[in-house]
């Protein structure tokens, strides 16, 4: 896989401008030249073949050769819905979730959670899913949507997605899950450092969330997360 760079606006044929980190990427870490070949997206799908034409001060124009369909999704959308820890910890979840092929991932709001993210925040965690999805060659971005409340989501019409919610001591094990996932996907509850609380808990049994453990031990949130993701992303 040759160098990736994302664009923010949709590629078409012809003649692309690189700016910003993207720039400074390719000029300043890659030190690009003239005639070097790369590899841009644009978040649709597909990855584009280019040619660098000119390095500028600020800016790079590069030639687009040729267009790729290259789907490096799941077969099912996958949707995390976290308590999200703090810090570096935060920037590391975002990360592997996105590597992991996550579709979308949704900051929650919890009783119990201490960090809820800033715009500012939210606005670093989209750059890290651009730098993941770089490295690890996914042409669609991890969605990164608002905060929800917790029981705000809990309490929404049953969609027809697989509901589970991580619980030490839910009753179901993860391996009594299907193995096939339908096209309706899954989404799956993760709580902060302090666990749900337990009207949270009742209420996403009320309504129908299956309560999963992942084991004796006590993950981190991030450790769920994975856990969880990896189970269902990965192909066996
Ligand atoms: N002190 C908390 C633990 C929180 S761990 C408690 O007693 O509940 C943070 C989150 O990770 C939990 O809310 C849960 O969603 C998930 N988690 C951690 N370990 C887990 C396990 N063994 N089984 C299921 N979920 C787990």
């Amino acid at each position: 896989m040759s160098e990736r760079y994302f664009v923010e606006r949709p590629i078409s044929s012809g003649r692309v401008t690189l700016a910003g980190d993207e720039f400074r990427h390719l000029a300043a870490v890659m030190r690009a030249g003239p005639g070097d070949e790369v590899t841009l997206f644009d978040g649709s799908g597909a990855e584009f073949a280019a040619r660098v034409v000119q390095i500028g001060k600020r800016e790079a124009e590069l030639e687009i050769a040729c267009r790729r369909e290259r789907s490096r999704e799941l077969p099912f959308p996958l949707t995390l819905a976290v308590a999200l820890p703090k810090g570096e910890r935060q920037k590391w979840l975002v990360e592997k979730m996105t590597e992991l092929g996550v579709t979308r991932l949704v900051p929650l709001v919890t009783e119990r959670g201490v960090a809820q993210p800033t715009d500012a925040a939210l606005a670093r965690l989209r750059r890290g899913v651009i730098e993941a999805s770089k490295q690890c060659g996914r042409n669609v971005l991890m969605e990164i949507v608002e905060p929800i409340e917790a029981r705000v989501l809990f309490a929404a019409p049953a969609s027809a997605a697989v509901r589970l919610i991580a619980d030490p001591s839910g009753d179901v094990p993860l391996k009594a899950m299907p193995a096939a996932m339908p096209s309706t996907g899954l989404i799956a509850a993760v709580g902060p450092e302090g666990g749900f609380a337990d009207d949270e808990l009742a209420a996403a049994r009320r309504a129908g969330w299956q309560a999963v453990s992942l084991g004796p031990r006590m993950l981190r949130v991030e450790t769920a997360a994975i856990a969880l993701a990896a189970v269902f992303a990965v192909p066996n």
